[in-house]
């Protein structure tokens, strides 16, 4: 059933769609581009006022498009309007073997215009079946690459739909994410005090040292099978013949079990406070939890939905666990009941990134299916 769609047509609005220079907080072309095309397609299309809020230049687009049959449900979807850099001037080139790359340049930016163009052409799809189907609504967010700071300000009341499919996720269509962890990311300054490291070292106190002597004790890495933590940053000191007065480090702790990622960010925290206490430097510490986990039970009404449209064009439906932050993690956090979709992106990111004709044409089919919820086959 992938099959039946165009891909010829489906390339060309992928291609127009990477063609926009979308980088975050600098959507605003994009924005105009799909508010026309959504209102074109008959969708009730607003925004909100998340780009004054976060400093970007277009808000979060939320969309809706009526049913014609008020017994089936609502159904929400979302992709995000920006991309990573290199975002500017970006091609989608199109292989013979209907792989499709940037120039090697840019990012391609599949992340997120896959998602879009799914979206879109499912959409089409669907109502072009004339078979019955509720209510449609989009939620297509600004900012979602840094820590979904679009998302985060979108007014979550509007939404009438309970169940939320968000097509973002790397890898072959045909999976959905339904677990996320917790992202702390936390950064500290600490003080100590300048000295000349030659004349007079021992008026000194090396803020440095005491950063080091933390990070060197505290375990990095994979800290157990639910949580990570990783000191990403650290930068400080003047010059080679002063003792280092001042110096900053970043760092984040990513679990499915929220408090536990929040206790090892406590626990660095406790300790870098010891390490400088002990040589009369001091630390402010700052920590922010930029994603809550999530996880969406396998008999939620969100994930039979998933896995009787995936069956329905032939494609497994296999539910998993992601390390990535997306803005389902705000969509769940408001009740909602969202999973994430891969929607046929790769190597996500890196000028490498690529998706393929056959992986729109299958993220599309899912899309139509899961608007039309005909049940399980
Ligand atoms: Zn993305």
């Amino acid at each position: 059933m992938p099959g039946q769609f165009d891909k010829q047509k489906l390339y060309e609005e992928f291609a127009e769609l990477v063609s926009i220079d979308s980088p975050s907080f600098g959507e605003r072309a994009m924005a105009d581009r799909l508010i026309s095309k959504l209102t074109a397609m008959g969708f009730r299309v607003t925004e909100d006022n998340a780009g004054e809020l976060i400093g970007g230049t277009a808000g979060n687009i939320y969309a809706f498009l009526k049913g014609n049959d008020s017994s089936k449900p609502a159904v929400l979807f979302s992709s995000h309007l920006d991309t990573v850099s290199p975002a500017v001037g970006k091609k989608a080139l199109l292989h013979p073997d209907g792989k499709i790359t940037s120039a090697g340049d840019t990012v391609l930016g599949a992340d997120d215009a896959a998602g879009l163009v799914e979206i879109l052409a499912g959409i089409r799809a669907a109502l072009s079946s004339g078979e019955p189907r509720g209510d449609i609504e989009l939620l297509i967010p600004a900012a979602e690459e840094v820590y979904t700071r679009g998302s985060k300000e979108f007014d979550f009341s509007r939404i009438k739909a309970t169940a939320a499919f968000v097509l973002d996720m790397s890898g072959e269509v045909g999976s959905a994410a339904v677990q996320a962890p917790s992202l702390i990311s936390f950064s500290a300054e600490v003080t100590g005090r300048a000295a000349h490291s030659g004349f007079a070292p021992e008026k000194g106190i090396n803020a440095l040292a005491a950063a080091a002597a933390a990070i060197a004790e505290t375990p990095q890495g994979r800290l157990d099978e639910n949580t990570t933590f990783n000191i990403g940053t650290l930068t400080g000191g003047e010059a080679s013949n002063i003792v280092p007065e001042k110096c900053c480090l970043t760092g984040e702790a990513r679990g499915f079990d929220h408090e536990a990622a929040v206790g090892a960010v406590k626990a660095f925290e406790a300790l870098l406070r010891e390490k400088a206490a002990g040589s009369g430097a001091s630390v402010r510490f700052r920590s922010e939890a930029a994603l809550r986990a999530y996880s969406i039970s396998e008999s939620d009404e969100t994930v039979i939905r998933f896995q009787d449209s995936a069956k329905r064009i032939g494609i497994t439906g296999a539910l998993v666990s992601t390390h990535g932050g997306s803005d389902n993690h705000n969509i769940v956090l408001h009740g909602i009941s969202g999973i994430v979709l891969s929607c046929g992106m790769f190597n996500v990111h890196s000028l490498a990134e690529y998706t393929t004709l056959e992986e729109l044409a299958k993220g599309a089919a899912l899309v139509r299916e899961i608007i039309l919820d005909r049940g399980g086959i």
